[in-house]
């Protein structure tokens, strides 16, 4: 595996593996502290692909001003040995002045879609993914991306932005979402999990439970605001100490919900525990 740190030589590394006619290329874009979730985006893409492009670049662009940009877990020799062992053709892990030289001046903001969820929490946030991914995907070109559900709405601001700006490399229908990778216990991976003191670790596997409850209530049909707020009661119950929120939304638009209807519906929620701020979600049987 090729580890690349500019964009001339990112560039070079592209045009080699490219050199043979119909070749194949993936991107799976990261943040590093890779864990079993984005592995398995890279198996999925080593699956599709000839050849896989690995993204680590912790986007500050990405991150509120009282969040964790400087707290982020950052570890490029142990994600580089993981991604070699997964077979990763090339690794492109800018700095943030290879990404945004001076003078960077264009924000792409993809309105609607971002607006609620994690867009009304946290202002800015799905700017500046849309923004970097905007740029990678310009960078690599690739023929597919792969993408986790569990950043569900940010699954959906990329397909978005990929529409409406007419992307060919990758193409809006060659952007790939990868159900959620758990741990036993049910708790989603995530690079943030390691915040968490083992009480508050053992007390978050209450996130993906009081979500399945409430999934099955839903499916069920129990009413919308009254399962809502049992989900939201199990979690301070659990030892959550807020939560942001709690939704039932339609899957396609992420538009809220106050009753399931027949089009695909999902429940997304986030909640804080011990000062770590999780998201999880999961489709709701209809
Ligand atoms: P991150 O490094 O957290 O920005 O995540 C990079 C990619 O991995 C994103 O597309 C995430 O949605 C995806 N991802 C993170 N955690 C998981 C997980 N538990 N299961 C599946 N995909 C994941």
């Amino acid at each position: 595996m090729q580890t690349v740190k500019t964009l001339h030589m990112l560039r070079t590394a592209l045009a080699q593996l490219r050199a043979a006619p119909g070749t194949r290329i993936a991107l799976v874009p990261t943040m590093g502290a890779l864990h079993e979730g984005h592995l398995t985006l890279v198996r999925r893409a080593r699956a599709e692909a000839d050849h896989v492009v690995v993204s680590i670049f912790v986007n500050p662009k990405q991150f509120g001003p009282n969040e964790d940009l400087d707290a982020y877990p950052r570890q490029l020799a142990a994600d580089a040995a993981m991604l070699e062992g997964e077979g990763v053709g090339l690794l492109w892990a800018p700095d943030a002045a290879a990404m945004y030289p001076a003078g960077f001046a264009t924000n792409i903001s993809v309105s609607g879609v971002s607006d609620g969820l994690c867009g009304a929490a946290r202002p800015g946030h799905f700017d500046g993914v849309a923004t970097v991914v905007c740029k990678l995907f310009n960078q690599v070109q690739p023929d597919m991306a792969f993408f986790g559900e569990k950043d569900f709405q940010q699954l959906a601001v990329i397909r978005t932005m990929a529409r409406d700006l007419d992307l060919a490399a990758p193409h809006a229908d060659r952007i790939i979402g990868v159900p959620t990778v758990r741990e036993t216990d049910g708790l989603a991976m995530s690079s943030r999990n390691r915040y968490l003191s083992p009480e508050h670790r053992a007390a978050a596997a209450a996130l993906p439970r009081a979500m399945q409850a409430a999934s099955a209530a839903l499916a069920a049909g129990a009413g919308v605001d009254e399962t809502l707020a049992q989900l939201q009661a199990a979690l301070l119950a659990a030892g959550f100490s807020s939560v942001d929120y709690a939704v039932l939304a339609d899957a396609a638009s992420l538009a809220p919900l106050d009753t399931l209807t027949d089009a695909p519906a999902r429940l997304l929620v986030a909640a804080r525990i011990g000062g770590t701020r999780l998201i999880d979600n999961m489709a709701v049987p209809h």
